[in-house]
Protein backbone atom coordinates (compact mmCIF):
# COMPACT_ATOMS: atom_id res chain seq x y z
CA UNK A 1 0.00 0.00 0.00
CA UNK A 2 1.45 3.49 -0.88
CA UNK A 3 1.24 6.04 2.29
CA UNK A 4 -0.33 9.15 0.69
CA UNK A 5 1.74 12.30 0.04
CA UNK A 6 0.62 15.77 0.06
CA UNK A 7 3.76 18.46 -1.34
CA UNK A 8 3.88 21.71 -1.25
CA UNK A 9 5.79 23.94 -3.58
CA UNK A 10 6.14 27.54 -2.77
CA UNK A 11 8.21 28.53 -5.33
CA UNK A 12 9.72 31.99 -5.31
CA UNK A 13 7.74 32.84 -2.37
CA UNK A 14 7.55 33.55 1.15
CA UNK A 15 10.04 35.71 3.95
CA UNK A 16 10.36 34.94 7.27
CA UNK A 17 7.00 36.19 8.17
CA UNK A 18 5.23 33.45 6.33
CA UNK A 19 7.35 30.68 8.22
CA UNK A 20 3.89 30.85 10.52
CA UNK A 21 1.91 29.32 7.64
CA UNK A 22 4.20 25.61 8.05
CA UNK A 23 3.87 26.30 11.77
CA UNK A 24 0.19 26.50 11.68
CA UNK A 25 0.17 23.72 9.72
CA UNK A 26 2.27 21.46 11.68
CA UNK A 27 -0.10 22.01 14.65
CA UNK A 28 -3.33 21.36 12.62
CA UNK A 29 -1.93 18.20 11.69
CA UNK A 30 -0.12 16.41 14.90
CA UNK A 31 -1.17 12.91 13.25
CA UNK A 32 -1.94 12.73 10.00
CA UNK A 33 -3.03 10.35 7.70
CA UNK A 34 -0.86 10.77 5.07
CA UNK A 35 2.86 11.96 4.32
CA UNK A 36 2.89 16.12 4.40
CA UNK A 37 5.67 18.24 2.77
CA UNK A 38 6.56 21.97 2.07
CA UNK A 39 9.28 22.89 -0.15
CA UNK A 40 9.71 26.40 0.67
CA UNK A 41 12.17 28.54 -1.30
CA UNK A 42 16.05 27.68 -0.31
CA UNK A 43 16.54 30.98 2.50
CA UNK A 44 13.68 29.57 4.47
CA UNK A 45 14.94 25.97 4.28
CA UNK A 46 17.02 25.45 7.43
CA UNK A 47 14.72 27.68 9.70
CA UNK A 48 11.54 25.90 8.26
CA UNK A 49 13.10 22.63 9.06
CA UNK A 50 13.77 23.91 12.56
CA UNK A 51 10.32 25.41 13.18
CA UNK A 52 8.89 22.40 12.64
CA UNK A 53 11.34 19.76 13.59
CA UNK A 54 9.40 16.90 15.70
CA UNK A 55 6.30 17.55 14.04
CA UNK A 56 4.70 15.20 11.11
CA UNK A 57 5.69 17.92 8.66
CA UNK A 58 8.81 17.11 5.96
CA UNK A 59 10.75 19.56 4.48
CA UNK A 60 12.23 19.46 0.73
CA UNK A 61 14.26 21.85 -1.71
CA UNK A 62 13.21 22.63 -5.47
CA UNK A 63 16.45 21.76 -7.63
CA UNK A 64 19.53 20.80 -6.59
CA UNK A 65 22.62 20.63 -8.79
CA UNK A 66 24.26 17.21 -9.58
CA UNK A 67 27.40 17.72 -8.24
CA UNK A 68 28.73 17.07 -4.30
CA UNK A 69 30.40 20.61 -4.32
CA UNK A 70 32.39 22.61 -6.53
CA UNK A 71 32.86 25.82 -8.38
CA UNK A 72 28.65 26.26 -9.20
CA UNK A 73 28.03 29.61 -8.17
CA UNK A 74 24.52 30.68 -7.18
CA UNK A 75 23.62 26.53 -6.89
CA UNK A 76 22.95 24.22 -4.29
CA UNK A 77 23.84 20.57 -3.84
CA UNK A 78 21.72 17.77 -2.58
CA UNK A 79 23.79 17.40 0.55
CA UNK A 80 23.41 20.79 1.20
CA UNK A 81 19.69 20.77 1.07
CA UNK A 82 20.11 17.38 3.35
CA UNK A 83 22.02 18.94 5.50
CA UNK A 84 19.79 22.22 5.82
CA UNK A 85 17.07 19.37 7.14
CA UNK A 86 15.71 18.71 3.98
CA UNK A 87 14.28 15.10 3.04
CA UNK A 88 12.70 15.47 -0.29
CA UNK A 89 13.44 18.09 -3.28
CA UNK A 90 12.07 18.69 -6.29
CA UNK A 91 13.29 17.84 -9.59
CA UNK A 92 12.67 18.56 -13.20
CA UNK A 93 9.66 20.74 -12.45
CA UNK A 94 8.52 22.50 -15.76
CA UNK A 95 9.49 25.92 -14.71
CA UNK A 96 12.81 24.90 -14.63
CA UNK A 97 13.07 22.83 -17.47
CA UNK A 98 11.27 26.04 -19.39
CA UNK A 99 13.17 28.88 -17.32
CA UNK A 100 16.26 27.21 -17.26
CA UNK A 101 16.18 24.88 -19.97
CA UNK A 102 16.78 21.61 -17.91
CA UNK A 103 17.10 18.65 -20.06
CA UNK A 104 15.58 14.45 -18.96
CA UNK A 105 19.53 13.97 -18.69
CA UNK A 106 20.10 16.94 -16.38
CA UNK A 107 16.95 16.16 -13.85
CA UNK A 108 18.37 12.48 -14.13
CA UNK A 109 22.06 13.56 -13.06
CA UNK A 110 20.40 15.39 -10.62
CA UNK A 111 17.91 12.49 -9.20
CA UNK A 112 21.17 10.46 -8.92
CA UNK A 113 22.88 13.05 -6.95
CA UNK A 114 19.90 13.12 -4.62
CA UNK A 115 19.44 9.86 -4.00
CA UNK A 116 23.03 9.81 -3.43
CA UNK A 117 22.28 12.13 -0.23
CA UNK A 118 19.59 10.37 0.74
CA UNK A 119 16.88 12.63 -0.14
CA UNK A 120 13.51 11.30 -1.72
CA UNK A 121 13.49 13.06 -5.58
CA UNK A 122 10.37 14.29 -6.67
CA UNK A 123 10.55 13.93 -10.53
CA UNK A 124 7.77 16.43 -12.46
CA UNK A 125 6.92 15.47 -15.92
CA UNK A 126 3.81 16.83 -18.02
CA UNK A 127 3.12 17.90 -21.40
CA UNK A 128 2.32 21.71 -22.84
CA UNK A 129 -0.89 22.84 -24.14
CA UNK A 130 0.57 22.51 -27.49
CA UNK A 131 1.75 18.93 -26.85
CA UNK A 132 -1.75 18.03 -25.56
CA UNK A 133 -3.79 19.25 -28.85
CA UNK A 134 -1.33 17.33 -30.90
CA UNK A 135 -1.96 14.25 -29.61
CA UNK A 136 1.58 13.81 -27.70
CA UNK A 137 0.96 13.64 -24.45
CA UNK A 138 1.55 10.06 -23.26
CA UNK A 139 4.66 9.68 -25.60
CA UNK A 140 5.74 13.17 -24.02
CA UNK A 141 5.39 12.15 -20.40
CA UNK A 142 6.22 8.83 -21.12
CA UNK A 143 9.92 10.19 -22.77
CA UNK A 144 10.33 12.57 -20.05
CA UNK A 145 9.93 9.70 -17.40
CA UNK A 146 12.42 7.25 -19.09
CA UNK A 147 15.10 9.94 -19.40
CA UNK A 148 14.87 11.60 -16.25
CA UNK A 149 14.86 8.94 -13.72
CA UNK A 150 18.30 6.65 -12.97
CA UNK A 151 18.25 2.84 -13.90
CA UNK A 152 19.38 1.98 -10.31
CA UNK A 153 18.10 2.80 -6.70
CA UNK A 154 14.19 4.16 -7.86
CA UNK A 155 12.11 2.44 -5.02
CA UNK A 156 8.79 3.72 -3.39
CA UNK A 157 11.38 4.89 -0.68
CA UNK A 158 13.62 6.99 -3.22
CA UNK A 159 11.17 8.51 -5.93
CA UNK A 160 7.63 9.99 -6.08
CA UNK A 161 6.39 11.01 -9.72
CA UNK A 162 4.67 13.93 -10.45
CA UNK A 163 2.53 14.10 -13.22
CA UNK A 164 2.01 18.36 -13.82
CA UNK A 165 0.20 19.18 -17.28
CA UNK A 166 2.53 22.59 -18.17
CA UNK A 167 -0.93 24.13 -18.96
CA UNK A 168 -2.74 23.53 -15.70
CA UNK A 169 -0.26 25.25 -13.66
CA UNK A 170 -1.08 28.53 -12.07
CA UNK A 171 -3.92 28.97 -14.25
CA UNK A 172 -6.99 27.75 -12.22
CA UNK A 173 -7.36 24.82 -15.69
CA UNK A 174 -7.44 21.08 -14.67
CA UNK A 175 -7.60 17.80 -16.76
CA UNK A 176 -10.57 16.02 -16.75
CA UNK A 177 -10.74 13.32 -14.06
CA UNK A 178 -10.35 10.69 -17.37
CA UNK A 179 -7.10 12.75 -18.92
CA UNK A 180 -5.30 12.47 -15.33
CA UNK A 181 -6.48 8.29 -15.14
CA UNK A 182 -4.84 8.04 -18.73
CA UNK A 183 -1.75 9.64 -17.68
CA UNK A 184 -1.49 8.68 -14.30
CA UNK A 185 -2.02 4.58 -15.55
CA UNK A 186 0.73 4.86 -18.07
CA UNK A 187 3.37 6.52 -15.69
CA UNK A 188 2.03 3.52 -13.89
CA UNK A 189 2.53 0.86 -16.55
CA UNK A 190 6.09 2.57 -17.25
CA UNK A 191 7.49 2.55 -14.01
CA UNK A 192 6.24 -1.27 -13.84
CA UNK A 193 8.23 -2.06 -17.08
CA UNK A 194 10.86 -0.60 -16.14
CA UNK A 195 11.69 -1.36 -12.13
CA UNK A 196 9.13 -4.12 -12.10
CA UNK A 197 7.23 -5.16 -8.59
CA UNK A 198 9.30 -2.15 -7.05
CA UNK A 199 7.02 0.44 -8.98
CA UNK A 200 3.72 -0.14 -7.45
CA UNK A 201 5.63 1.35 -4.21
CA UNK A 202 6.47 4.55 -6.54
CA UNK A 203 3.57 7.18 -5.38
CA UNK A 204 2.20 9.01 -8.52
CA UNK A 205 1.23 12.70 -7.60
CA UNK A 206 -1.32 14.96 -9.46
CA UNK A 207 -0.11 18.84 -10.10
CA UNK A 208 -1.93 21.87 -11.61
CA UNK A 209 -3.70 24.14 -10.05
CA UNK A 210 -4.95 21.69 -7.07
CA UNK A 211 -7.50 23.73 -4.29
CA UNK A 212 -9.81 22.67 -1.63
CA UNK A 213 -12.92 22.38 -3.87
CA UNK A 214 -11.43 19.92 -6.72
CA UNK A 215 -8.98 17.78 -4.16
CA UNK A 216 -11.49 15.31 -3.52
CA UNK A 217 -12.52 13.91 -6.64
CA UNK A 218 -9.22 14.41 -8.27
CA UNK A 219 -7.90 12.02 -4.98
CA UNK A 220 -10.81 9.76 -5.96
CA UNK A 221 -8.49 8.93 -9.11
CA UNK A 222 -7.08 5.33 -9.23
CA UNK A 223 -3.16 5.99 -9.54
CA UNK A 224 -3.64 9.47 -8.04
CA UNK A 225 -1.59 8.89 -4.92
CA UNK A 226 -1.28 12.75 -3.60
CA UNK A 227 -0.82 16.01 -5.05
CA UNK A 228 2.12 18.59 -6.08
CA UNK A 229 0.46 22.12 -4.89
CA UNK A 230 1.79 25.41 -5.96
CA UNK A 231 -1.17 28.56 -4.42
CA UNK A 232 -2.83 26.49 -2.64
CA UNK A 233 0.73 25.52 -0.76
CA UNK A 234 1.08 28.73 0.73
CA UNK A 235 -1.39 29.21 2.98
CA UNK A 236 -1.82 26.74 5.90
CA UNK A 237 -5.40 26.99 5.51
CA UNK A 238 -6.03 26.52 1.70
CA UNK A 239 -2.79 23.22 2.04
CA UNK A 240 -4.80 22.01 4.98
CA UNK A 241 -8.01 21.35 3.68
CA UNK A 242 -6.25 19.47 0.81
CA UNK A 243 -4.77 17.54 3.07
CA UNK A 244 -7.91 16.45 4.62
CA UNK A 245 -9.68 15.76 1.31
CA UNK A 246 -6.24 13.37 0.84
CA UNK A 247 -6.73 11.87 4.48
CA UNK A 248 -10.55 10.94 3.43
CA UNK A 249 -9.47 9.72 -0.47
CA UNK A 250 -9.63 5.81 -0.61
CA UNK A 251 -6.59 3.87 -0.01
CA UNK A 252 -4.17 3.21 -2.85
C1 LIG B 1 3.28 23.59 -9.00
O1 LIG B 1 3.93 24.58 -8.74
O2 LIG B 1 3.88 22.51 -9.10
C2 LIG B 1 1.86 23.71 -9.16
C3 LIG B 1 1.16 22.64 -9.44
O3 LIG B 1 1.31 24.96 -9.02
P1 LIG B 1 -0.26 25.32 -8.85
O4 LIG B 1 -0.82 24.37 -7.82
O5 LIG B 1 -0.26 26.74 -8.38
O6 LIG B 1 -0.91 25.12 -10.16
Amino acid sequence: MRRKLAAGNWKMNGLSGSLGEAVALAATHPAPGVDILLCPPTTLLDRMADAVHGSKVAVGGQDCHPAVSGAHTGDISAEMLADAGAGYVILGHSERRADHGESDALIRAKTEAALAAGLVAVVCVGETEAQRDAGETLAVVGAQLAGSLPDDGVTGDSVVVAYEPVWAIGTGRVPTLEQIAEVHDSLRAALSARYGAAANAIRLLYGGSVKPGNAAEIFAISNVDGALVGGASLTAADFSAIIAALEAAPAA
